[in-house]
């Protein structure tokens, strides 16, 4: 059995198998809010995270428009982990709630006064057949994955003419805007180079966007680029060689599938909590939308069984969008529940299910959505209408969050 790899910054010992504070997952909702109970004069945090390096992924959908290079989106786990923070690499295989236990992958036990959980989601690329034979050759390409984002790139600068499809599968994923933002780009991109395209948004949802306040400004845009939708249907099998993805119709009472004939797709993949989470009876949500995802109460969130674990990110049952800006809504809510906790007082603080979505909508044009669990609009930027495709708005995204990002939200700033 190989003991797991400890990096110290600081107090926390290799040696030390208990941790006040365990974190699972040194991703965005993992260093954010470790970045803030450090902030706060918290000592004794740890955080298992297996991967050396730290990714910004909300800019993928740049990299696949060849607006940013891959490498401005990564940098090393080490450099973002919170002086002071016990970096534990390796990853968790189990959760063993009555113990106040984790497992890691290889078999060493940690054991936790209280628990954060932040592995973020699961890519089943798997779950859609002959999808994985391919991806990265013959025109498939995905911005959901680090390595595939530049073949997009390659694929919309190198498309000829044709058929460009975009999917979005059924059940929840991270940044539900993302399909159909790289979709605009590339419709964009055809158009302004004179490329005769058949663009084809082939989406399981029934509607272009969940919250109604930005579904009329979308279907101007879709109108616009002359895009041709497929609502109800999620992709089930792609054949590269052959260029064919298969879609099974979800309104059909027969779940009839069509064939089309593609010269690139941009795939995004199923996604689920990982399977540490999602078969574990004692924690994971059991039905409804969240089924498998860690069961939390949506604004205070807490386990509702074991009072010392939460959840934060997109492993967890809060039902809003998956987003990196839920996580700044999220990780001040669940600093306060914590020191409320630790002084034996009633948790105060909830979360609303504010999230955000910035629509790149073509180069140079955003429209930013911002709203709650009840998809009404929550808009943070004054006097302006972030519902109408704007340039500044696109400038905040190419410019003003990745900046926000690094410097403000990883350092529990904002
Ligand atoms: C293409 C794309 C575009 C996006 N665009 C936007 C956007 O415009 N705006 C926005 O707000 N959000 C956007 N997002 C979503 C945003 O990136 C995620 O919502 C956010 O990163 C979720 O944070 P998280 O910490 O929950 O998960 P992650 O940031 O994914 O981090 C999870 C971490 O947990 C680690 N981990 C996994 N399994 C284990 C384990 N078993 N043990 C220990 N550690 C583990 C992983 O290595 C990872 O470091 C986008 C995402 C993608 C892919």
């Amino acid at each position: 059995m190989q003991a797991p790899v400890v990096h110290e910054s600081g107090r926390g010992s290799a040696l030390e198998v208990r941790y006040p504070t365990l974190i699972v997952g040194g991703g965005t909702a993992g260093i954010s809010l470790a970045a803030r109970l450090r902030n706060a004069g918290r000592d004794g945090i740890a955080i298992v995270e297996p991967s050396d390096t730290h990714y910004y992924q909300p800019a993928w959908t740049l990299v696949g428009a060849g607006i940013l290079p891959a490498t401005e989106t990564a940098r090393p786990e080490a450099s973002v982990i919170p002086r002071g923070v016990t970096w534990i690499q390796s990853r968790v295989a189990a959760i063993e709630p009555n113990a106040n236990a984790v497992v890691l992958e290889d078999g060493r036990r940690i054991e936790y006064d209280e628990l954060i959980v932040a592995p973020g989601l699961q890519l089943n690329w798997d779950a859609v057949d002959g999808l994985t034979d391919t991806l990265g050759a013959n025109g498939v390409s995905s911005n959901y994955a680090y390595e595939l984002a530049p073949k997009t790139w390659e694929y919309i600068r190198n498309f000829k003419g044709g058929r460009a499809i975009f999917t979005f599968p059924a059940g929840p994923i991270k940044c539900a805007g993302a399909p159909q933002k790289i979709m605009y780009l590339a419709a964009d991109y055809f158009r302004k180079h004179g490329i005769k395209a058949e663009v084809v948004y082939a989406s399981a949802t029934p509607a272009i966007f969940g919250v109604k306040h930005y579904q009329a400004p979308l279907d101007k845009v879709i109108e616009r680029y002359g895009i041709k939708t497929m609502f109800g249907h999620n992709l089930v099998a792609v054949d590269g060689a052959k260029r064919e993805a298969t879609f099974e119709m979800l309104d059909d009472p027969e779940k009839k599938r069509v064939t089309l004939s593609f010269d690139m797709i941009h795939v995004v993949p199923p996604q689920s909590a990982p399977d540490f989470i999602r078969n574990n009876a004692l924690l994971a949500a059991s039905d409804g939308p969240t089924k498998g995802y860690l069961r939390v109460d949506p604004a205070t969130l807490q386990n509702p069984d074991y009072p010392n674990i939460f959840a934060i990110g997109d492993a967890s049952s809060t039902p809003n969008s998956k987003t990196g800006a839920a996580i700044r809504a999220q990780a001040p809510v669940l600093v306060q529940n914590l020191l409320a906790r630790a002084a034996s007082k009633a948790l105060p603080a909830k979360y609303n299910g504010y999230a955000s979505c910035p629509l790149v909508t073509g180069y140079g044009k955003l429209i930013l959505a911002e709203f709650d669990y009840d998809g009404n609009p929550t808009p943070s930027i004054p006097l302006i209408d972030t519902a109408k495709e704007r340039w500044s708005m696109y400038m905040l995204k190419r410019h003003g969050l990745p900046w926000m990002y690094w410097n403000l939200m990883l350092k529990g700033k904002a």
